[in-house]
């Protein structure tokens, strides 16, 4: 923004009339920042919707936020940018009573992008990274062989994880119908399909009808750097005129619905079929602490979501929804944190109609192509740099 800019801005913030500035003003009551390989996810959290603009401005290089009638109540001190492409943060009031944040840059050319959570209620996501070295200087920073385009041109990663099995039959249908059996055959099919599409590669989690434990399977998708782990279920609903299909992604907070929790509980339940204890999941555990306690978790979950978004939107070409977005809850099967992870409703088993759908092979087909697409749309709009369909275009 130049000076001119700069002078317009601030005219058209002193000619907001006072009434409006005494009335909608929010809070910014949190920031949270995570760190990974050199990128900055900052998260702010308002009591309430706030309009808010962003720009970058050069010598020195910073970026400035503007939140519209906010006040500030977050503490600053004890945030750290060590590593990223952020210098430090600071924060002031306009005389029109907007807050502005300012993070100042270690250079410019520095790569941002603001945008809010979906389905966390009035957070704002801001992603910080570094420009992009040219090759020379990348490869003359990195001399390690196998760190330089081992990966490169690679095939996406799909981890298929049909839900239930062995011991744990899942939720069953009226006449006995186990949704372990029907996840299977529709995880089966949408791997089938995942596999023949040039860019990309499916690893099921189970080819068969064995138990594993919830935390084995996310344990899995994390261990092989999955680009996306999607467990595919078709459970009971408490109320058996339920239908239709839904997605699920992580929360870390409470759930977006009771319906969510319902259901987190439900699935959660698995490991305890056959006598073993209820699974808690507790916060001394490594896997979990690392989880809670890791902010790009966040990221993790706002990735998920947008996957889930796609996928929910394809799967409403093929089949009834039962939620129009894409709810979250607590499920362990999607605690991977650094794992893109949505859990797929294919119906409710619970449901006749449902149940009998869900038990032809064509619309068990028309399910996995409508999975696929919302995949494959979203990993069009952003293929990971090193990936094959990258190059593809
Ligand atoms: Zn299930």
């Amino acid at each position: 923004m130049n000076r001119r800019s700069l002078l317009k801005f601030l005219l058209a913030g002193i000619a907001l009339p006072t009434s409006l500035v005494a009335n909608a003003a929010q809070s910014l009551r949190r920031i949270r920042v995570s760190r990974v390989e050199g990128q900055a996810t900052v998260l702010l959290d308002l009591s309430g919707p706030v309009v808010s603009n962003s720009f970058t401005l050069d010598s020195p290089p910073r970026l400035v936020l503007d939140l519209k009638q906010t006040v500030m109540s977050a503490p600053l001190e004890g945030l750290t940018f060590e590593g990223t492409a952020i210098r430090s943060i600071r924060s002031g009031t306009t005389p029109t009573g907007d807050l502005r944040i300012v993070l100042d840059l270690t250079e410019p050319g520095v790569h941002t992008a603001l945008r809010p959570l979906p389905n966390l209620s009035h957070t704002l996501q801001l992603q910080v990274a570094a420009p992009l070295r040219s090759a020379v200087a990348s490869t003359q920073a990195n001399r390690t062989p196998e760190r330089s385009g081992a990966r490169v041109n690679r095939d996406l990663l799909v981890v298929i994880d049909a839900g239930h099995g062995g011991k744990d039959p899942g939720a069953l249908g009226a006449k006995g119908e186990q949704e372990k059996r029907v996840a299977l055959q529709i995880a089966t099919l949408l791997a089938k399909r995942v596999n023949a599409q040039k860019g990309y590669k499916a690893r099921l989690v189970r080819s068969d009808d064995v138990f594993i434990p919830l935390r084995k399977r996310a344990e899995l998708a994390q261990r092989l750097k999955a680009d996306l782990f999607v467990s595919v279920h078709a459970d009971a609903a408490p109320r058996l005129t339920a239908s239709g299909a839904s997605v699920f992604a992580l929360s870390q907070g409470g759930a977006s619905s009771s319906m969510a929790r319902w259901m987190a509980a439900r699935e959660n339940g698995a490991d305890a079929v056959g006598g073993g204890l209820a699974v808690k999941l507790r916060e001394d555990d490594p896997m979990v602490a690392g989880v809670l306690l890791d902010m790009s978790m966040n990221a993790t979950i706002s990735t998920s979501l947008d996957l889930g978004h796609q996928v929910l939107t394809q799967l409403g070409t093929v089949s009834r929804l039962h939620q129009p977005r894409v709810e979250q809850a607590g499920f362990a099967v999607l605690k991977s944190a650094a794992v893109p992870s949505i859990l797929v409703e294919t119906g409710f088993i619970s449901n006749v109609n449902d149940c009998q759908r869900l038990h032809d092979t064509r619309q068990q087909r028309k399910i996995a192509e409508a999975i696929f697409a919302g995949v494959e749309g979203y990993f069009r709009q952003r293929p990971p740099a090193d990936s094959l369909i990258a190059t593809l275009g």
